[in-house]
């Protein structure tokens, strides 16, 4: 089907409401796992977001179509829950301003729970992921030339938007595929060739208070890792200290357990057998990855998967909640686990 003849479809089966009769009469135990980052209206390339007219109208379908839950509770349905129309839990990942500017009055406003996965460095040290340092520097250095030969980054130019995004993307591709010491190496690096000290502004970080004060608006708060790397590139040790210390932040500076845990980029590869093992010795029962499906009874708890959220209308979104759109590994501008 063409794209438009999609969109046509789409918002043929939502307008008529046969699509959410469909829904609220399946019978079965299906989660339906949301996962979101940046919300805002900057429409920034640099920085990918959903825009909020399209947050707000995802949130009004999925409370007036489906049971919105926390996350524990339509994993406890799922375990041993009768059977029923499928129950949505909605996620946000890594811990951007805008998740308590934008996301958690939007949530407050409709009472609709949701876990924050959150990546504890920024909040406890003030400085953005090394990704976040990136995009930044890519964003605002006042360079032309990006060239790191002892890096093997470059010689490429840097004189427009889409120079700049071609090169963020080469070196957040290759470092993601990196240890730490690399990541870090490269990140501090570009940081001095490219002038980051000039840079004034950009994103801050979560502050711990507004963090609480995601907490007492519902949203609950589970693991990120601390730094966000890629957990399969580190040793066992340095994948359990960077789980164990963000476990433990969030105890200490919340006074909470944390809510479950998700794995940093989370797609095949990105953690192992071995991961599972160190989060089950840490105690933590389940954990999401960024898999695109539907979580099940059978879904490992170690590996449940979730739907993107950054479709370009409100039907394809519409039938993408309910299974009715092939689900895509990656969709583009929001993909930024
Ligand atoms: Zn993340």
């Amino acid at each position: 089907m063409t794209g438009s003849l999609k969109r046509g479809a789409a918002w043929a089966l939502r307008r008529s409401g046969v699509l959410a009769a469909r829904e609220r009469l399946r019978r079965g135990r299906i989660g339906i796992i949301l996962m979101y980052h940046r919300v805002n209206d900057e429409a920034d390339p640099f920085f990918p977001a959903l825009g909020v007219d399209a947050f707000e109208s995802q949130l009004d379908y999925l409370r007036s179509t489906y049971r919105v839950e926390t996350l524990d509770g339509l994993l406890g349905w799922l375990r041993e829950g009768s059977p029923g129309p499928p129950r949505v839990a909605l996620t946000i990942d890594d811990g951007y301003a805008d998740t308590h500017a934008v996301v958690l009055p939007r949530l407050k406003s409709r009472r609709l729970p949701a876990t924050l996965f959150l990546a504890t460095d920024p909040p406890e040290n003030g400085r953005l992921l090394w990704l976040d340092r990136l995009r930044l520097l890519l964003k605002h250095t006042p360079a032309e030339i990006l060239d790191l030969p002892e890096h093997g980054l470059g010689p490429w130019r840097l004189a427009s938007t889409g120079q700049r995004l071609d090169s963020l993307g080469r070196i957040a591709g290759r470092l993601k595929r990196a240890g730490p010491a690399e990541v870090e190496d490269v990140v501090g690096a570009l940081w001095q060739r490219l002038d980051g000290d000039a840079i004034s502004s950009g994103p801050s970080p979560l502050s711990w208070t507004q963090i609480r004060e995601l907490q007492n608006g519902g949203v609950a708060i589970g693991g990120h890792t601390h730094r966000h790397y890629v957990l399969s590139q580190l040793g066992r040790e340095a994948a359990r200290e960077e789980i164990a210390t963000s476990l433990a932040l969030i105890r200490e500076r919340l006074g909470c357990e944390p809510s479950g845990f998700a794995y940093p980029n989370g797609e095949e590869g990105d953690y192992g057998a071995e991961t599972i093992d160190v989060l089950r010795e840490l105690g933590v029962s389940w954990a999401c990855c960024t898999l695109t499906g539907f979580a099940t009874p059978e879904a490992p708890p170690h590996e449940i998967p979730r739907i993107y959220t950054s479709m370009d209308t409100a039907s394809l979104f519409a039938c993408r909640v309910a299974g009715l759109t092939r689900l895509r590994a990656s969709d583009g501008a929001a993909r930024v686990a």
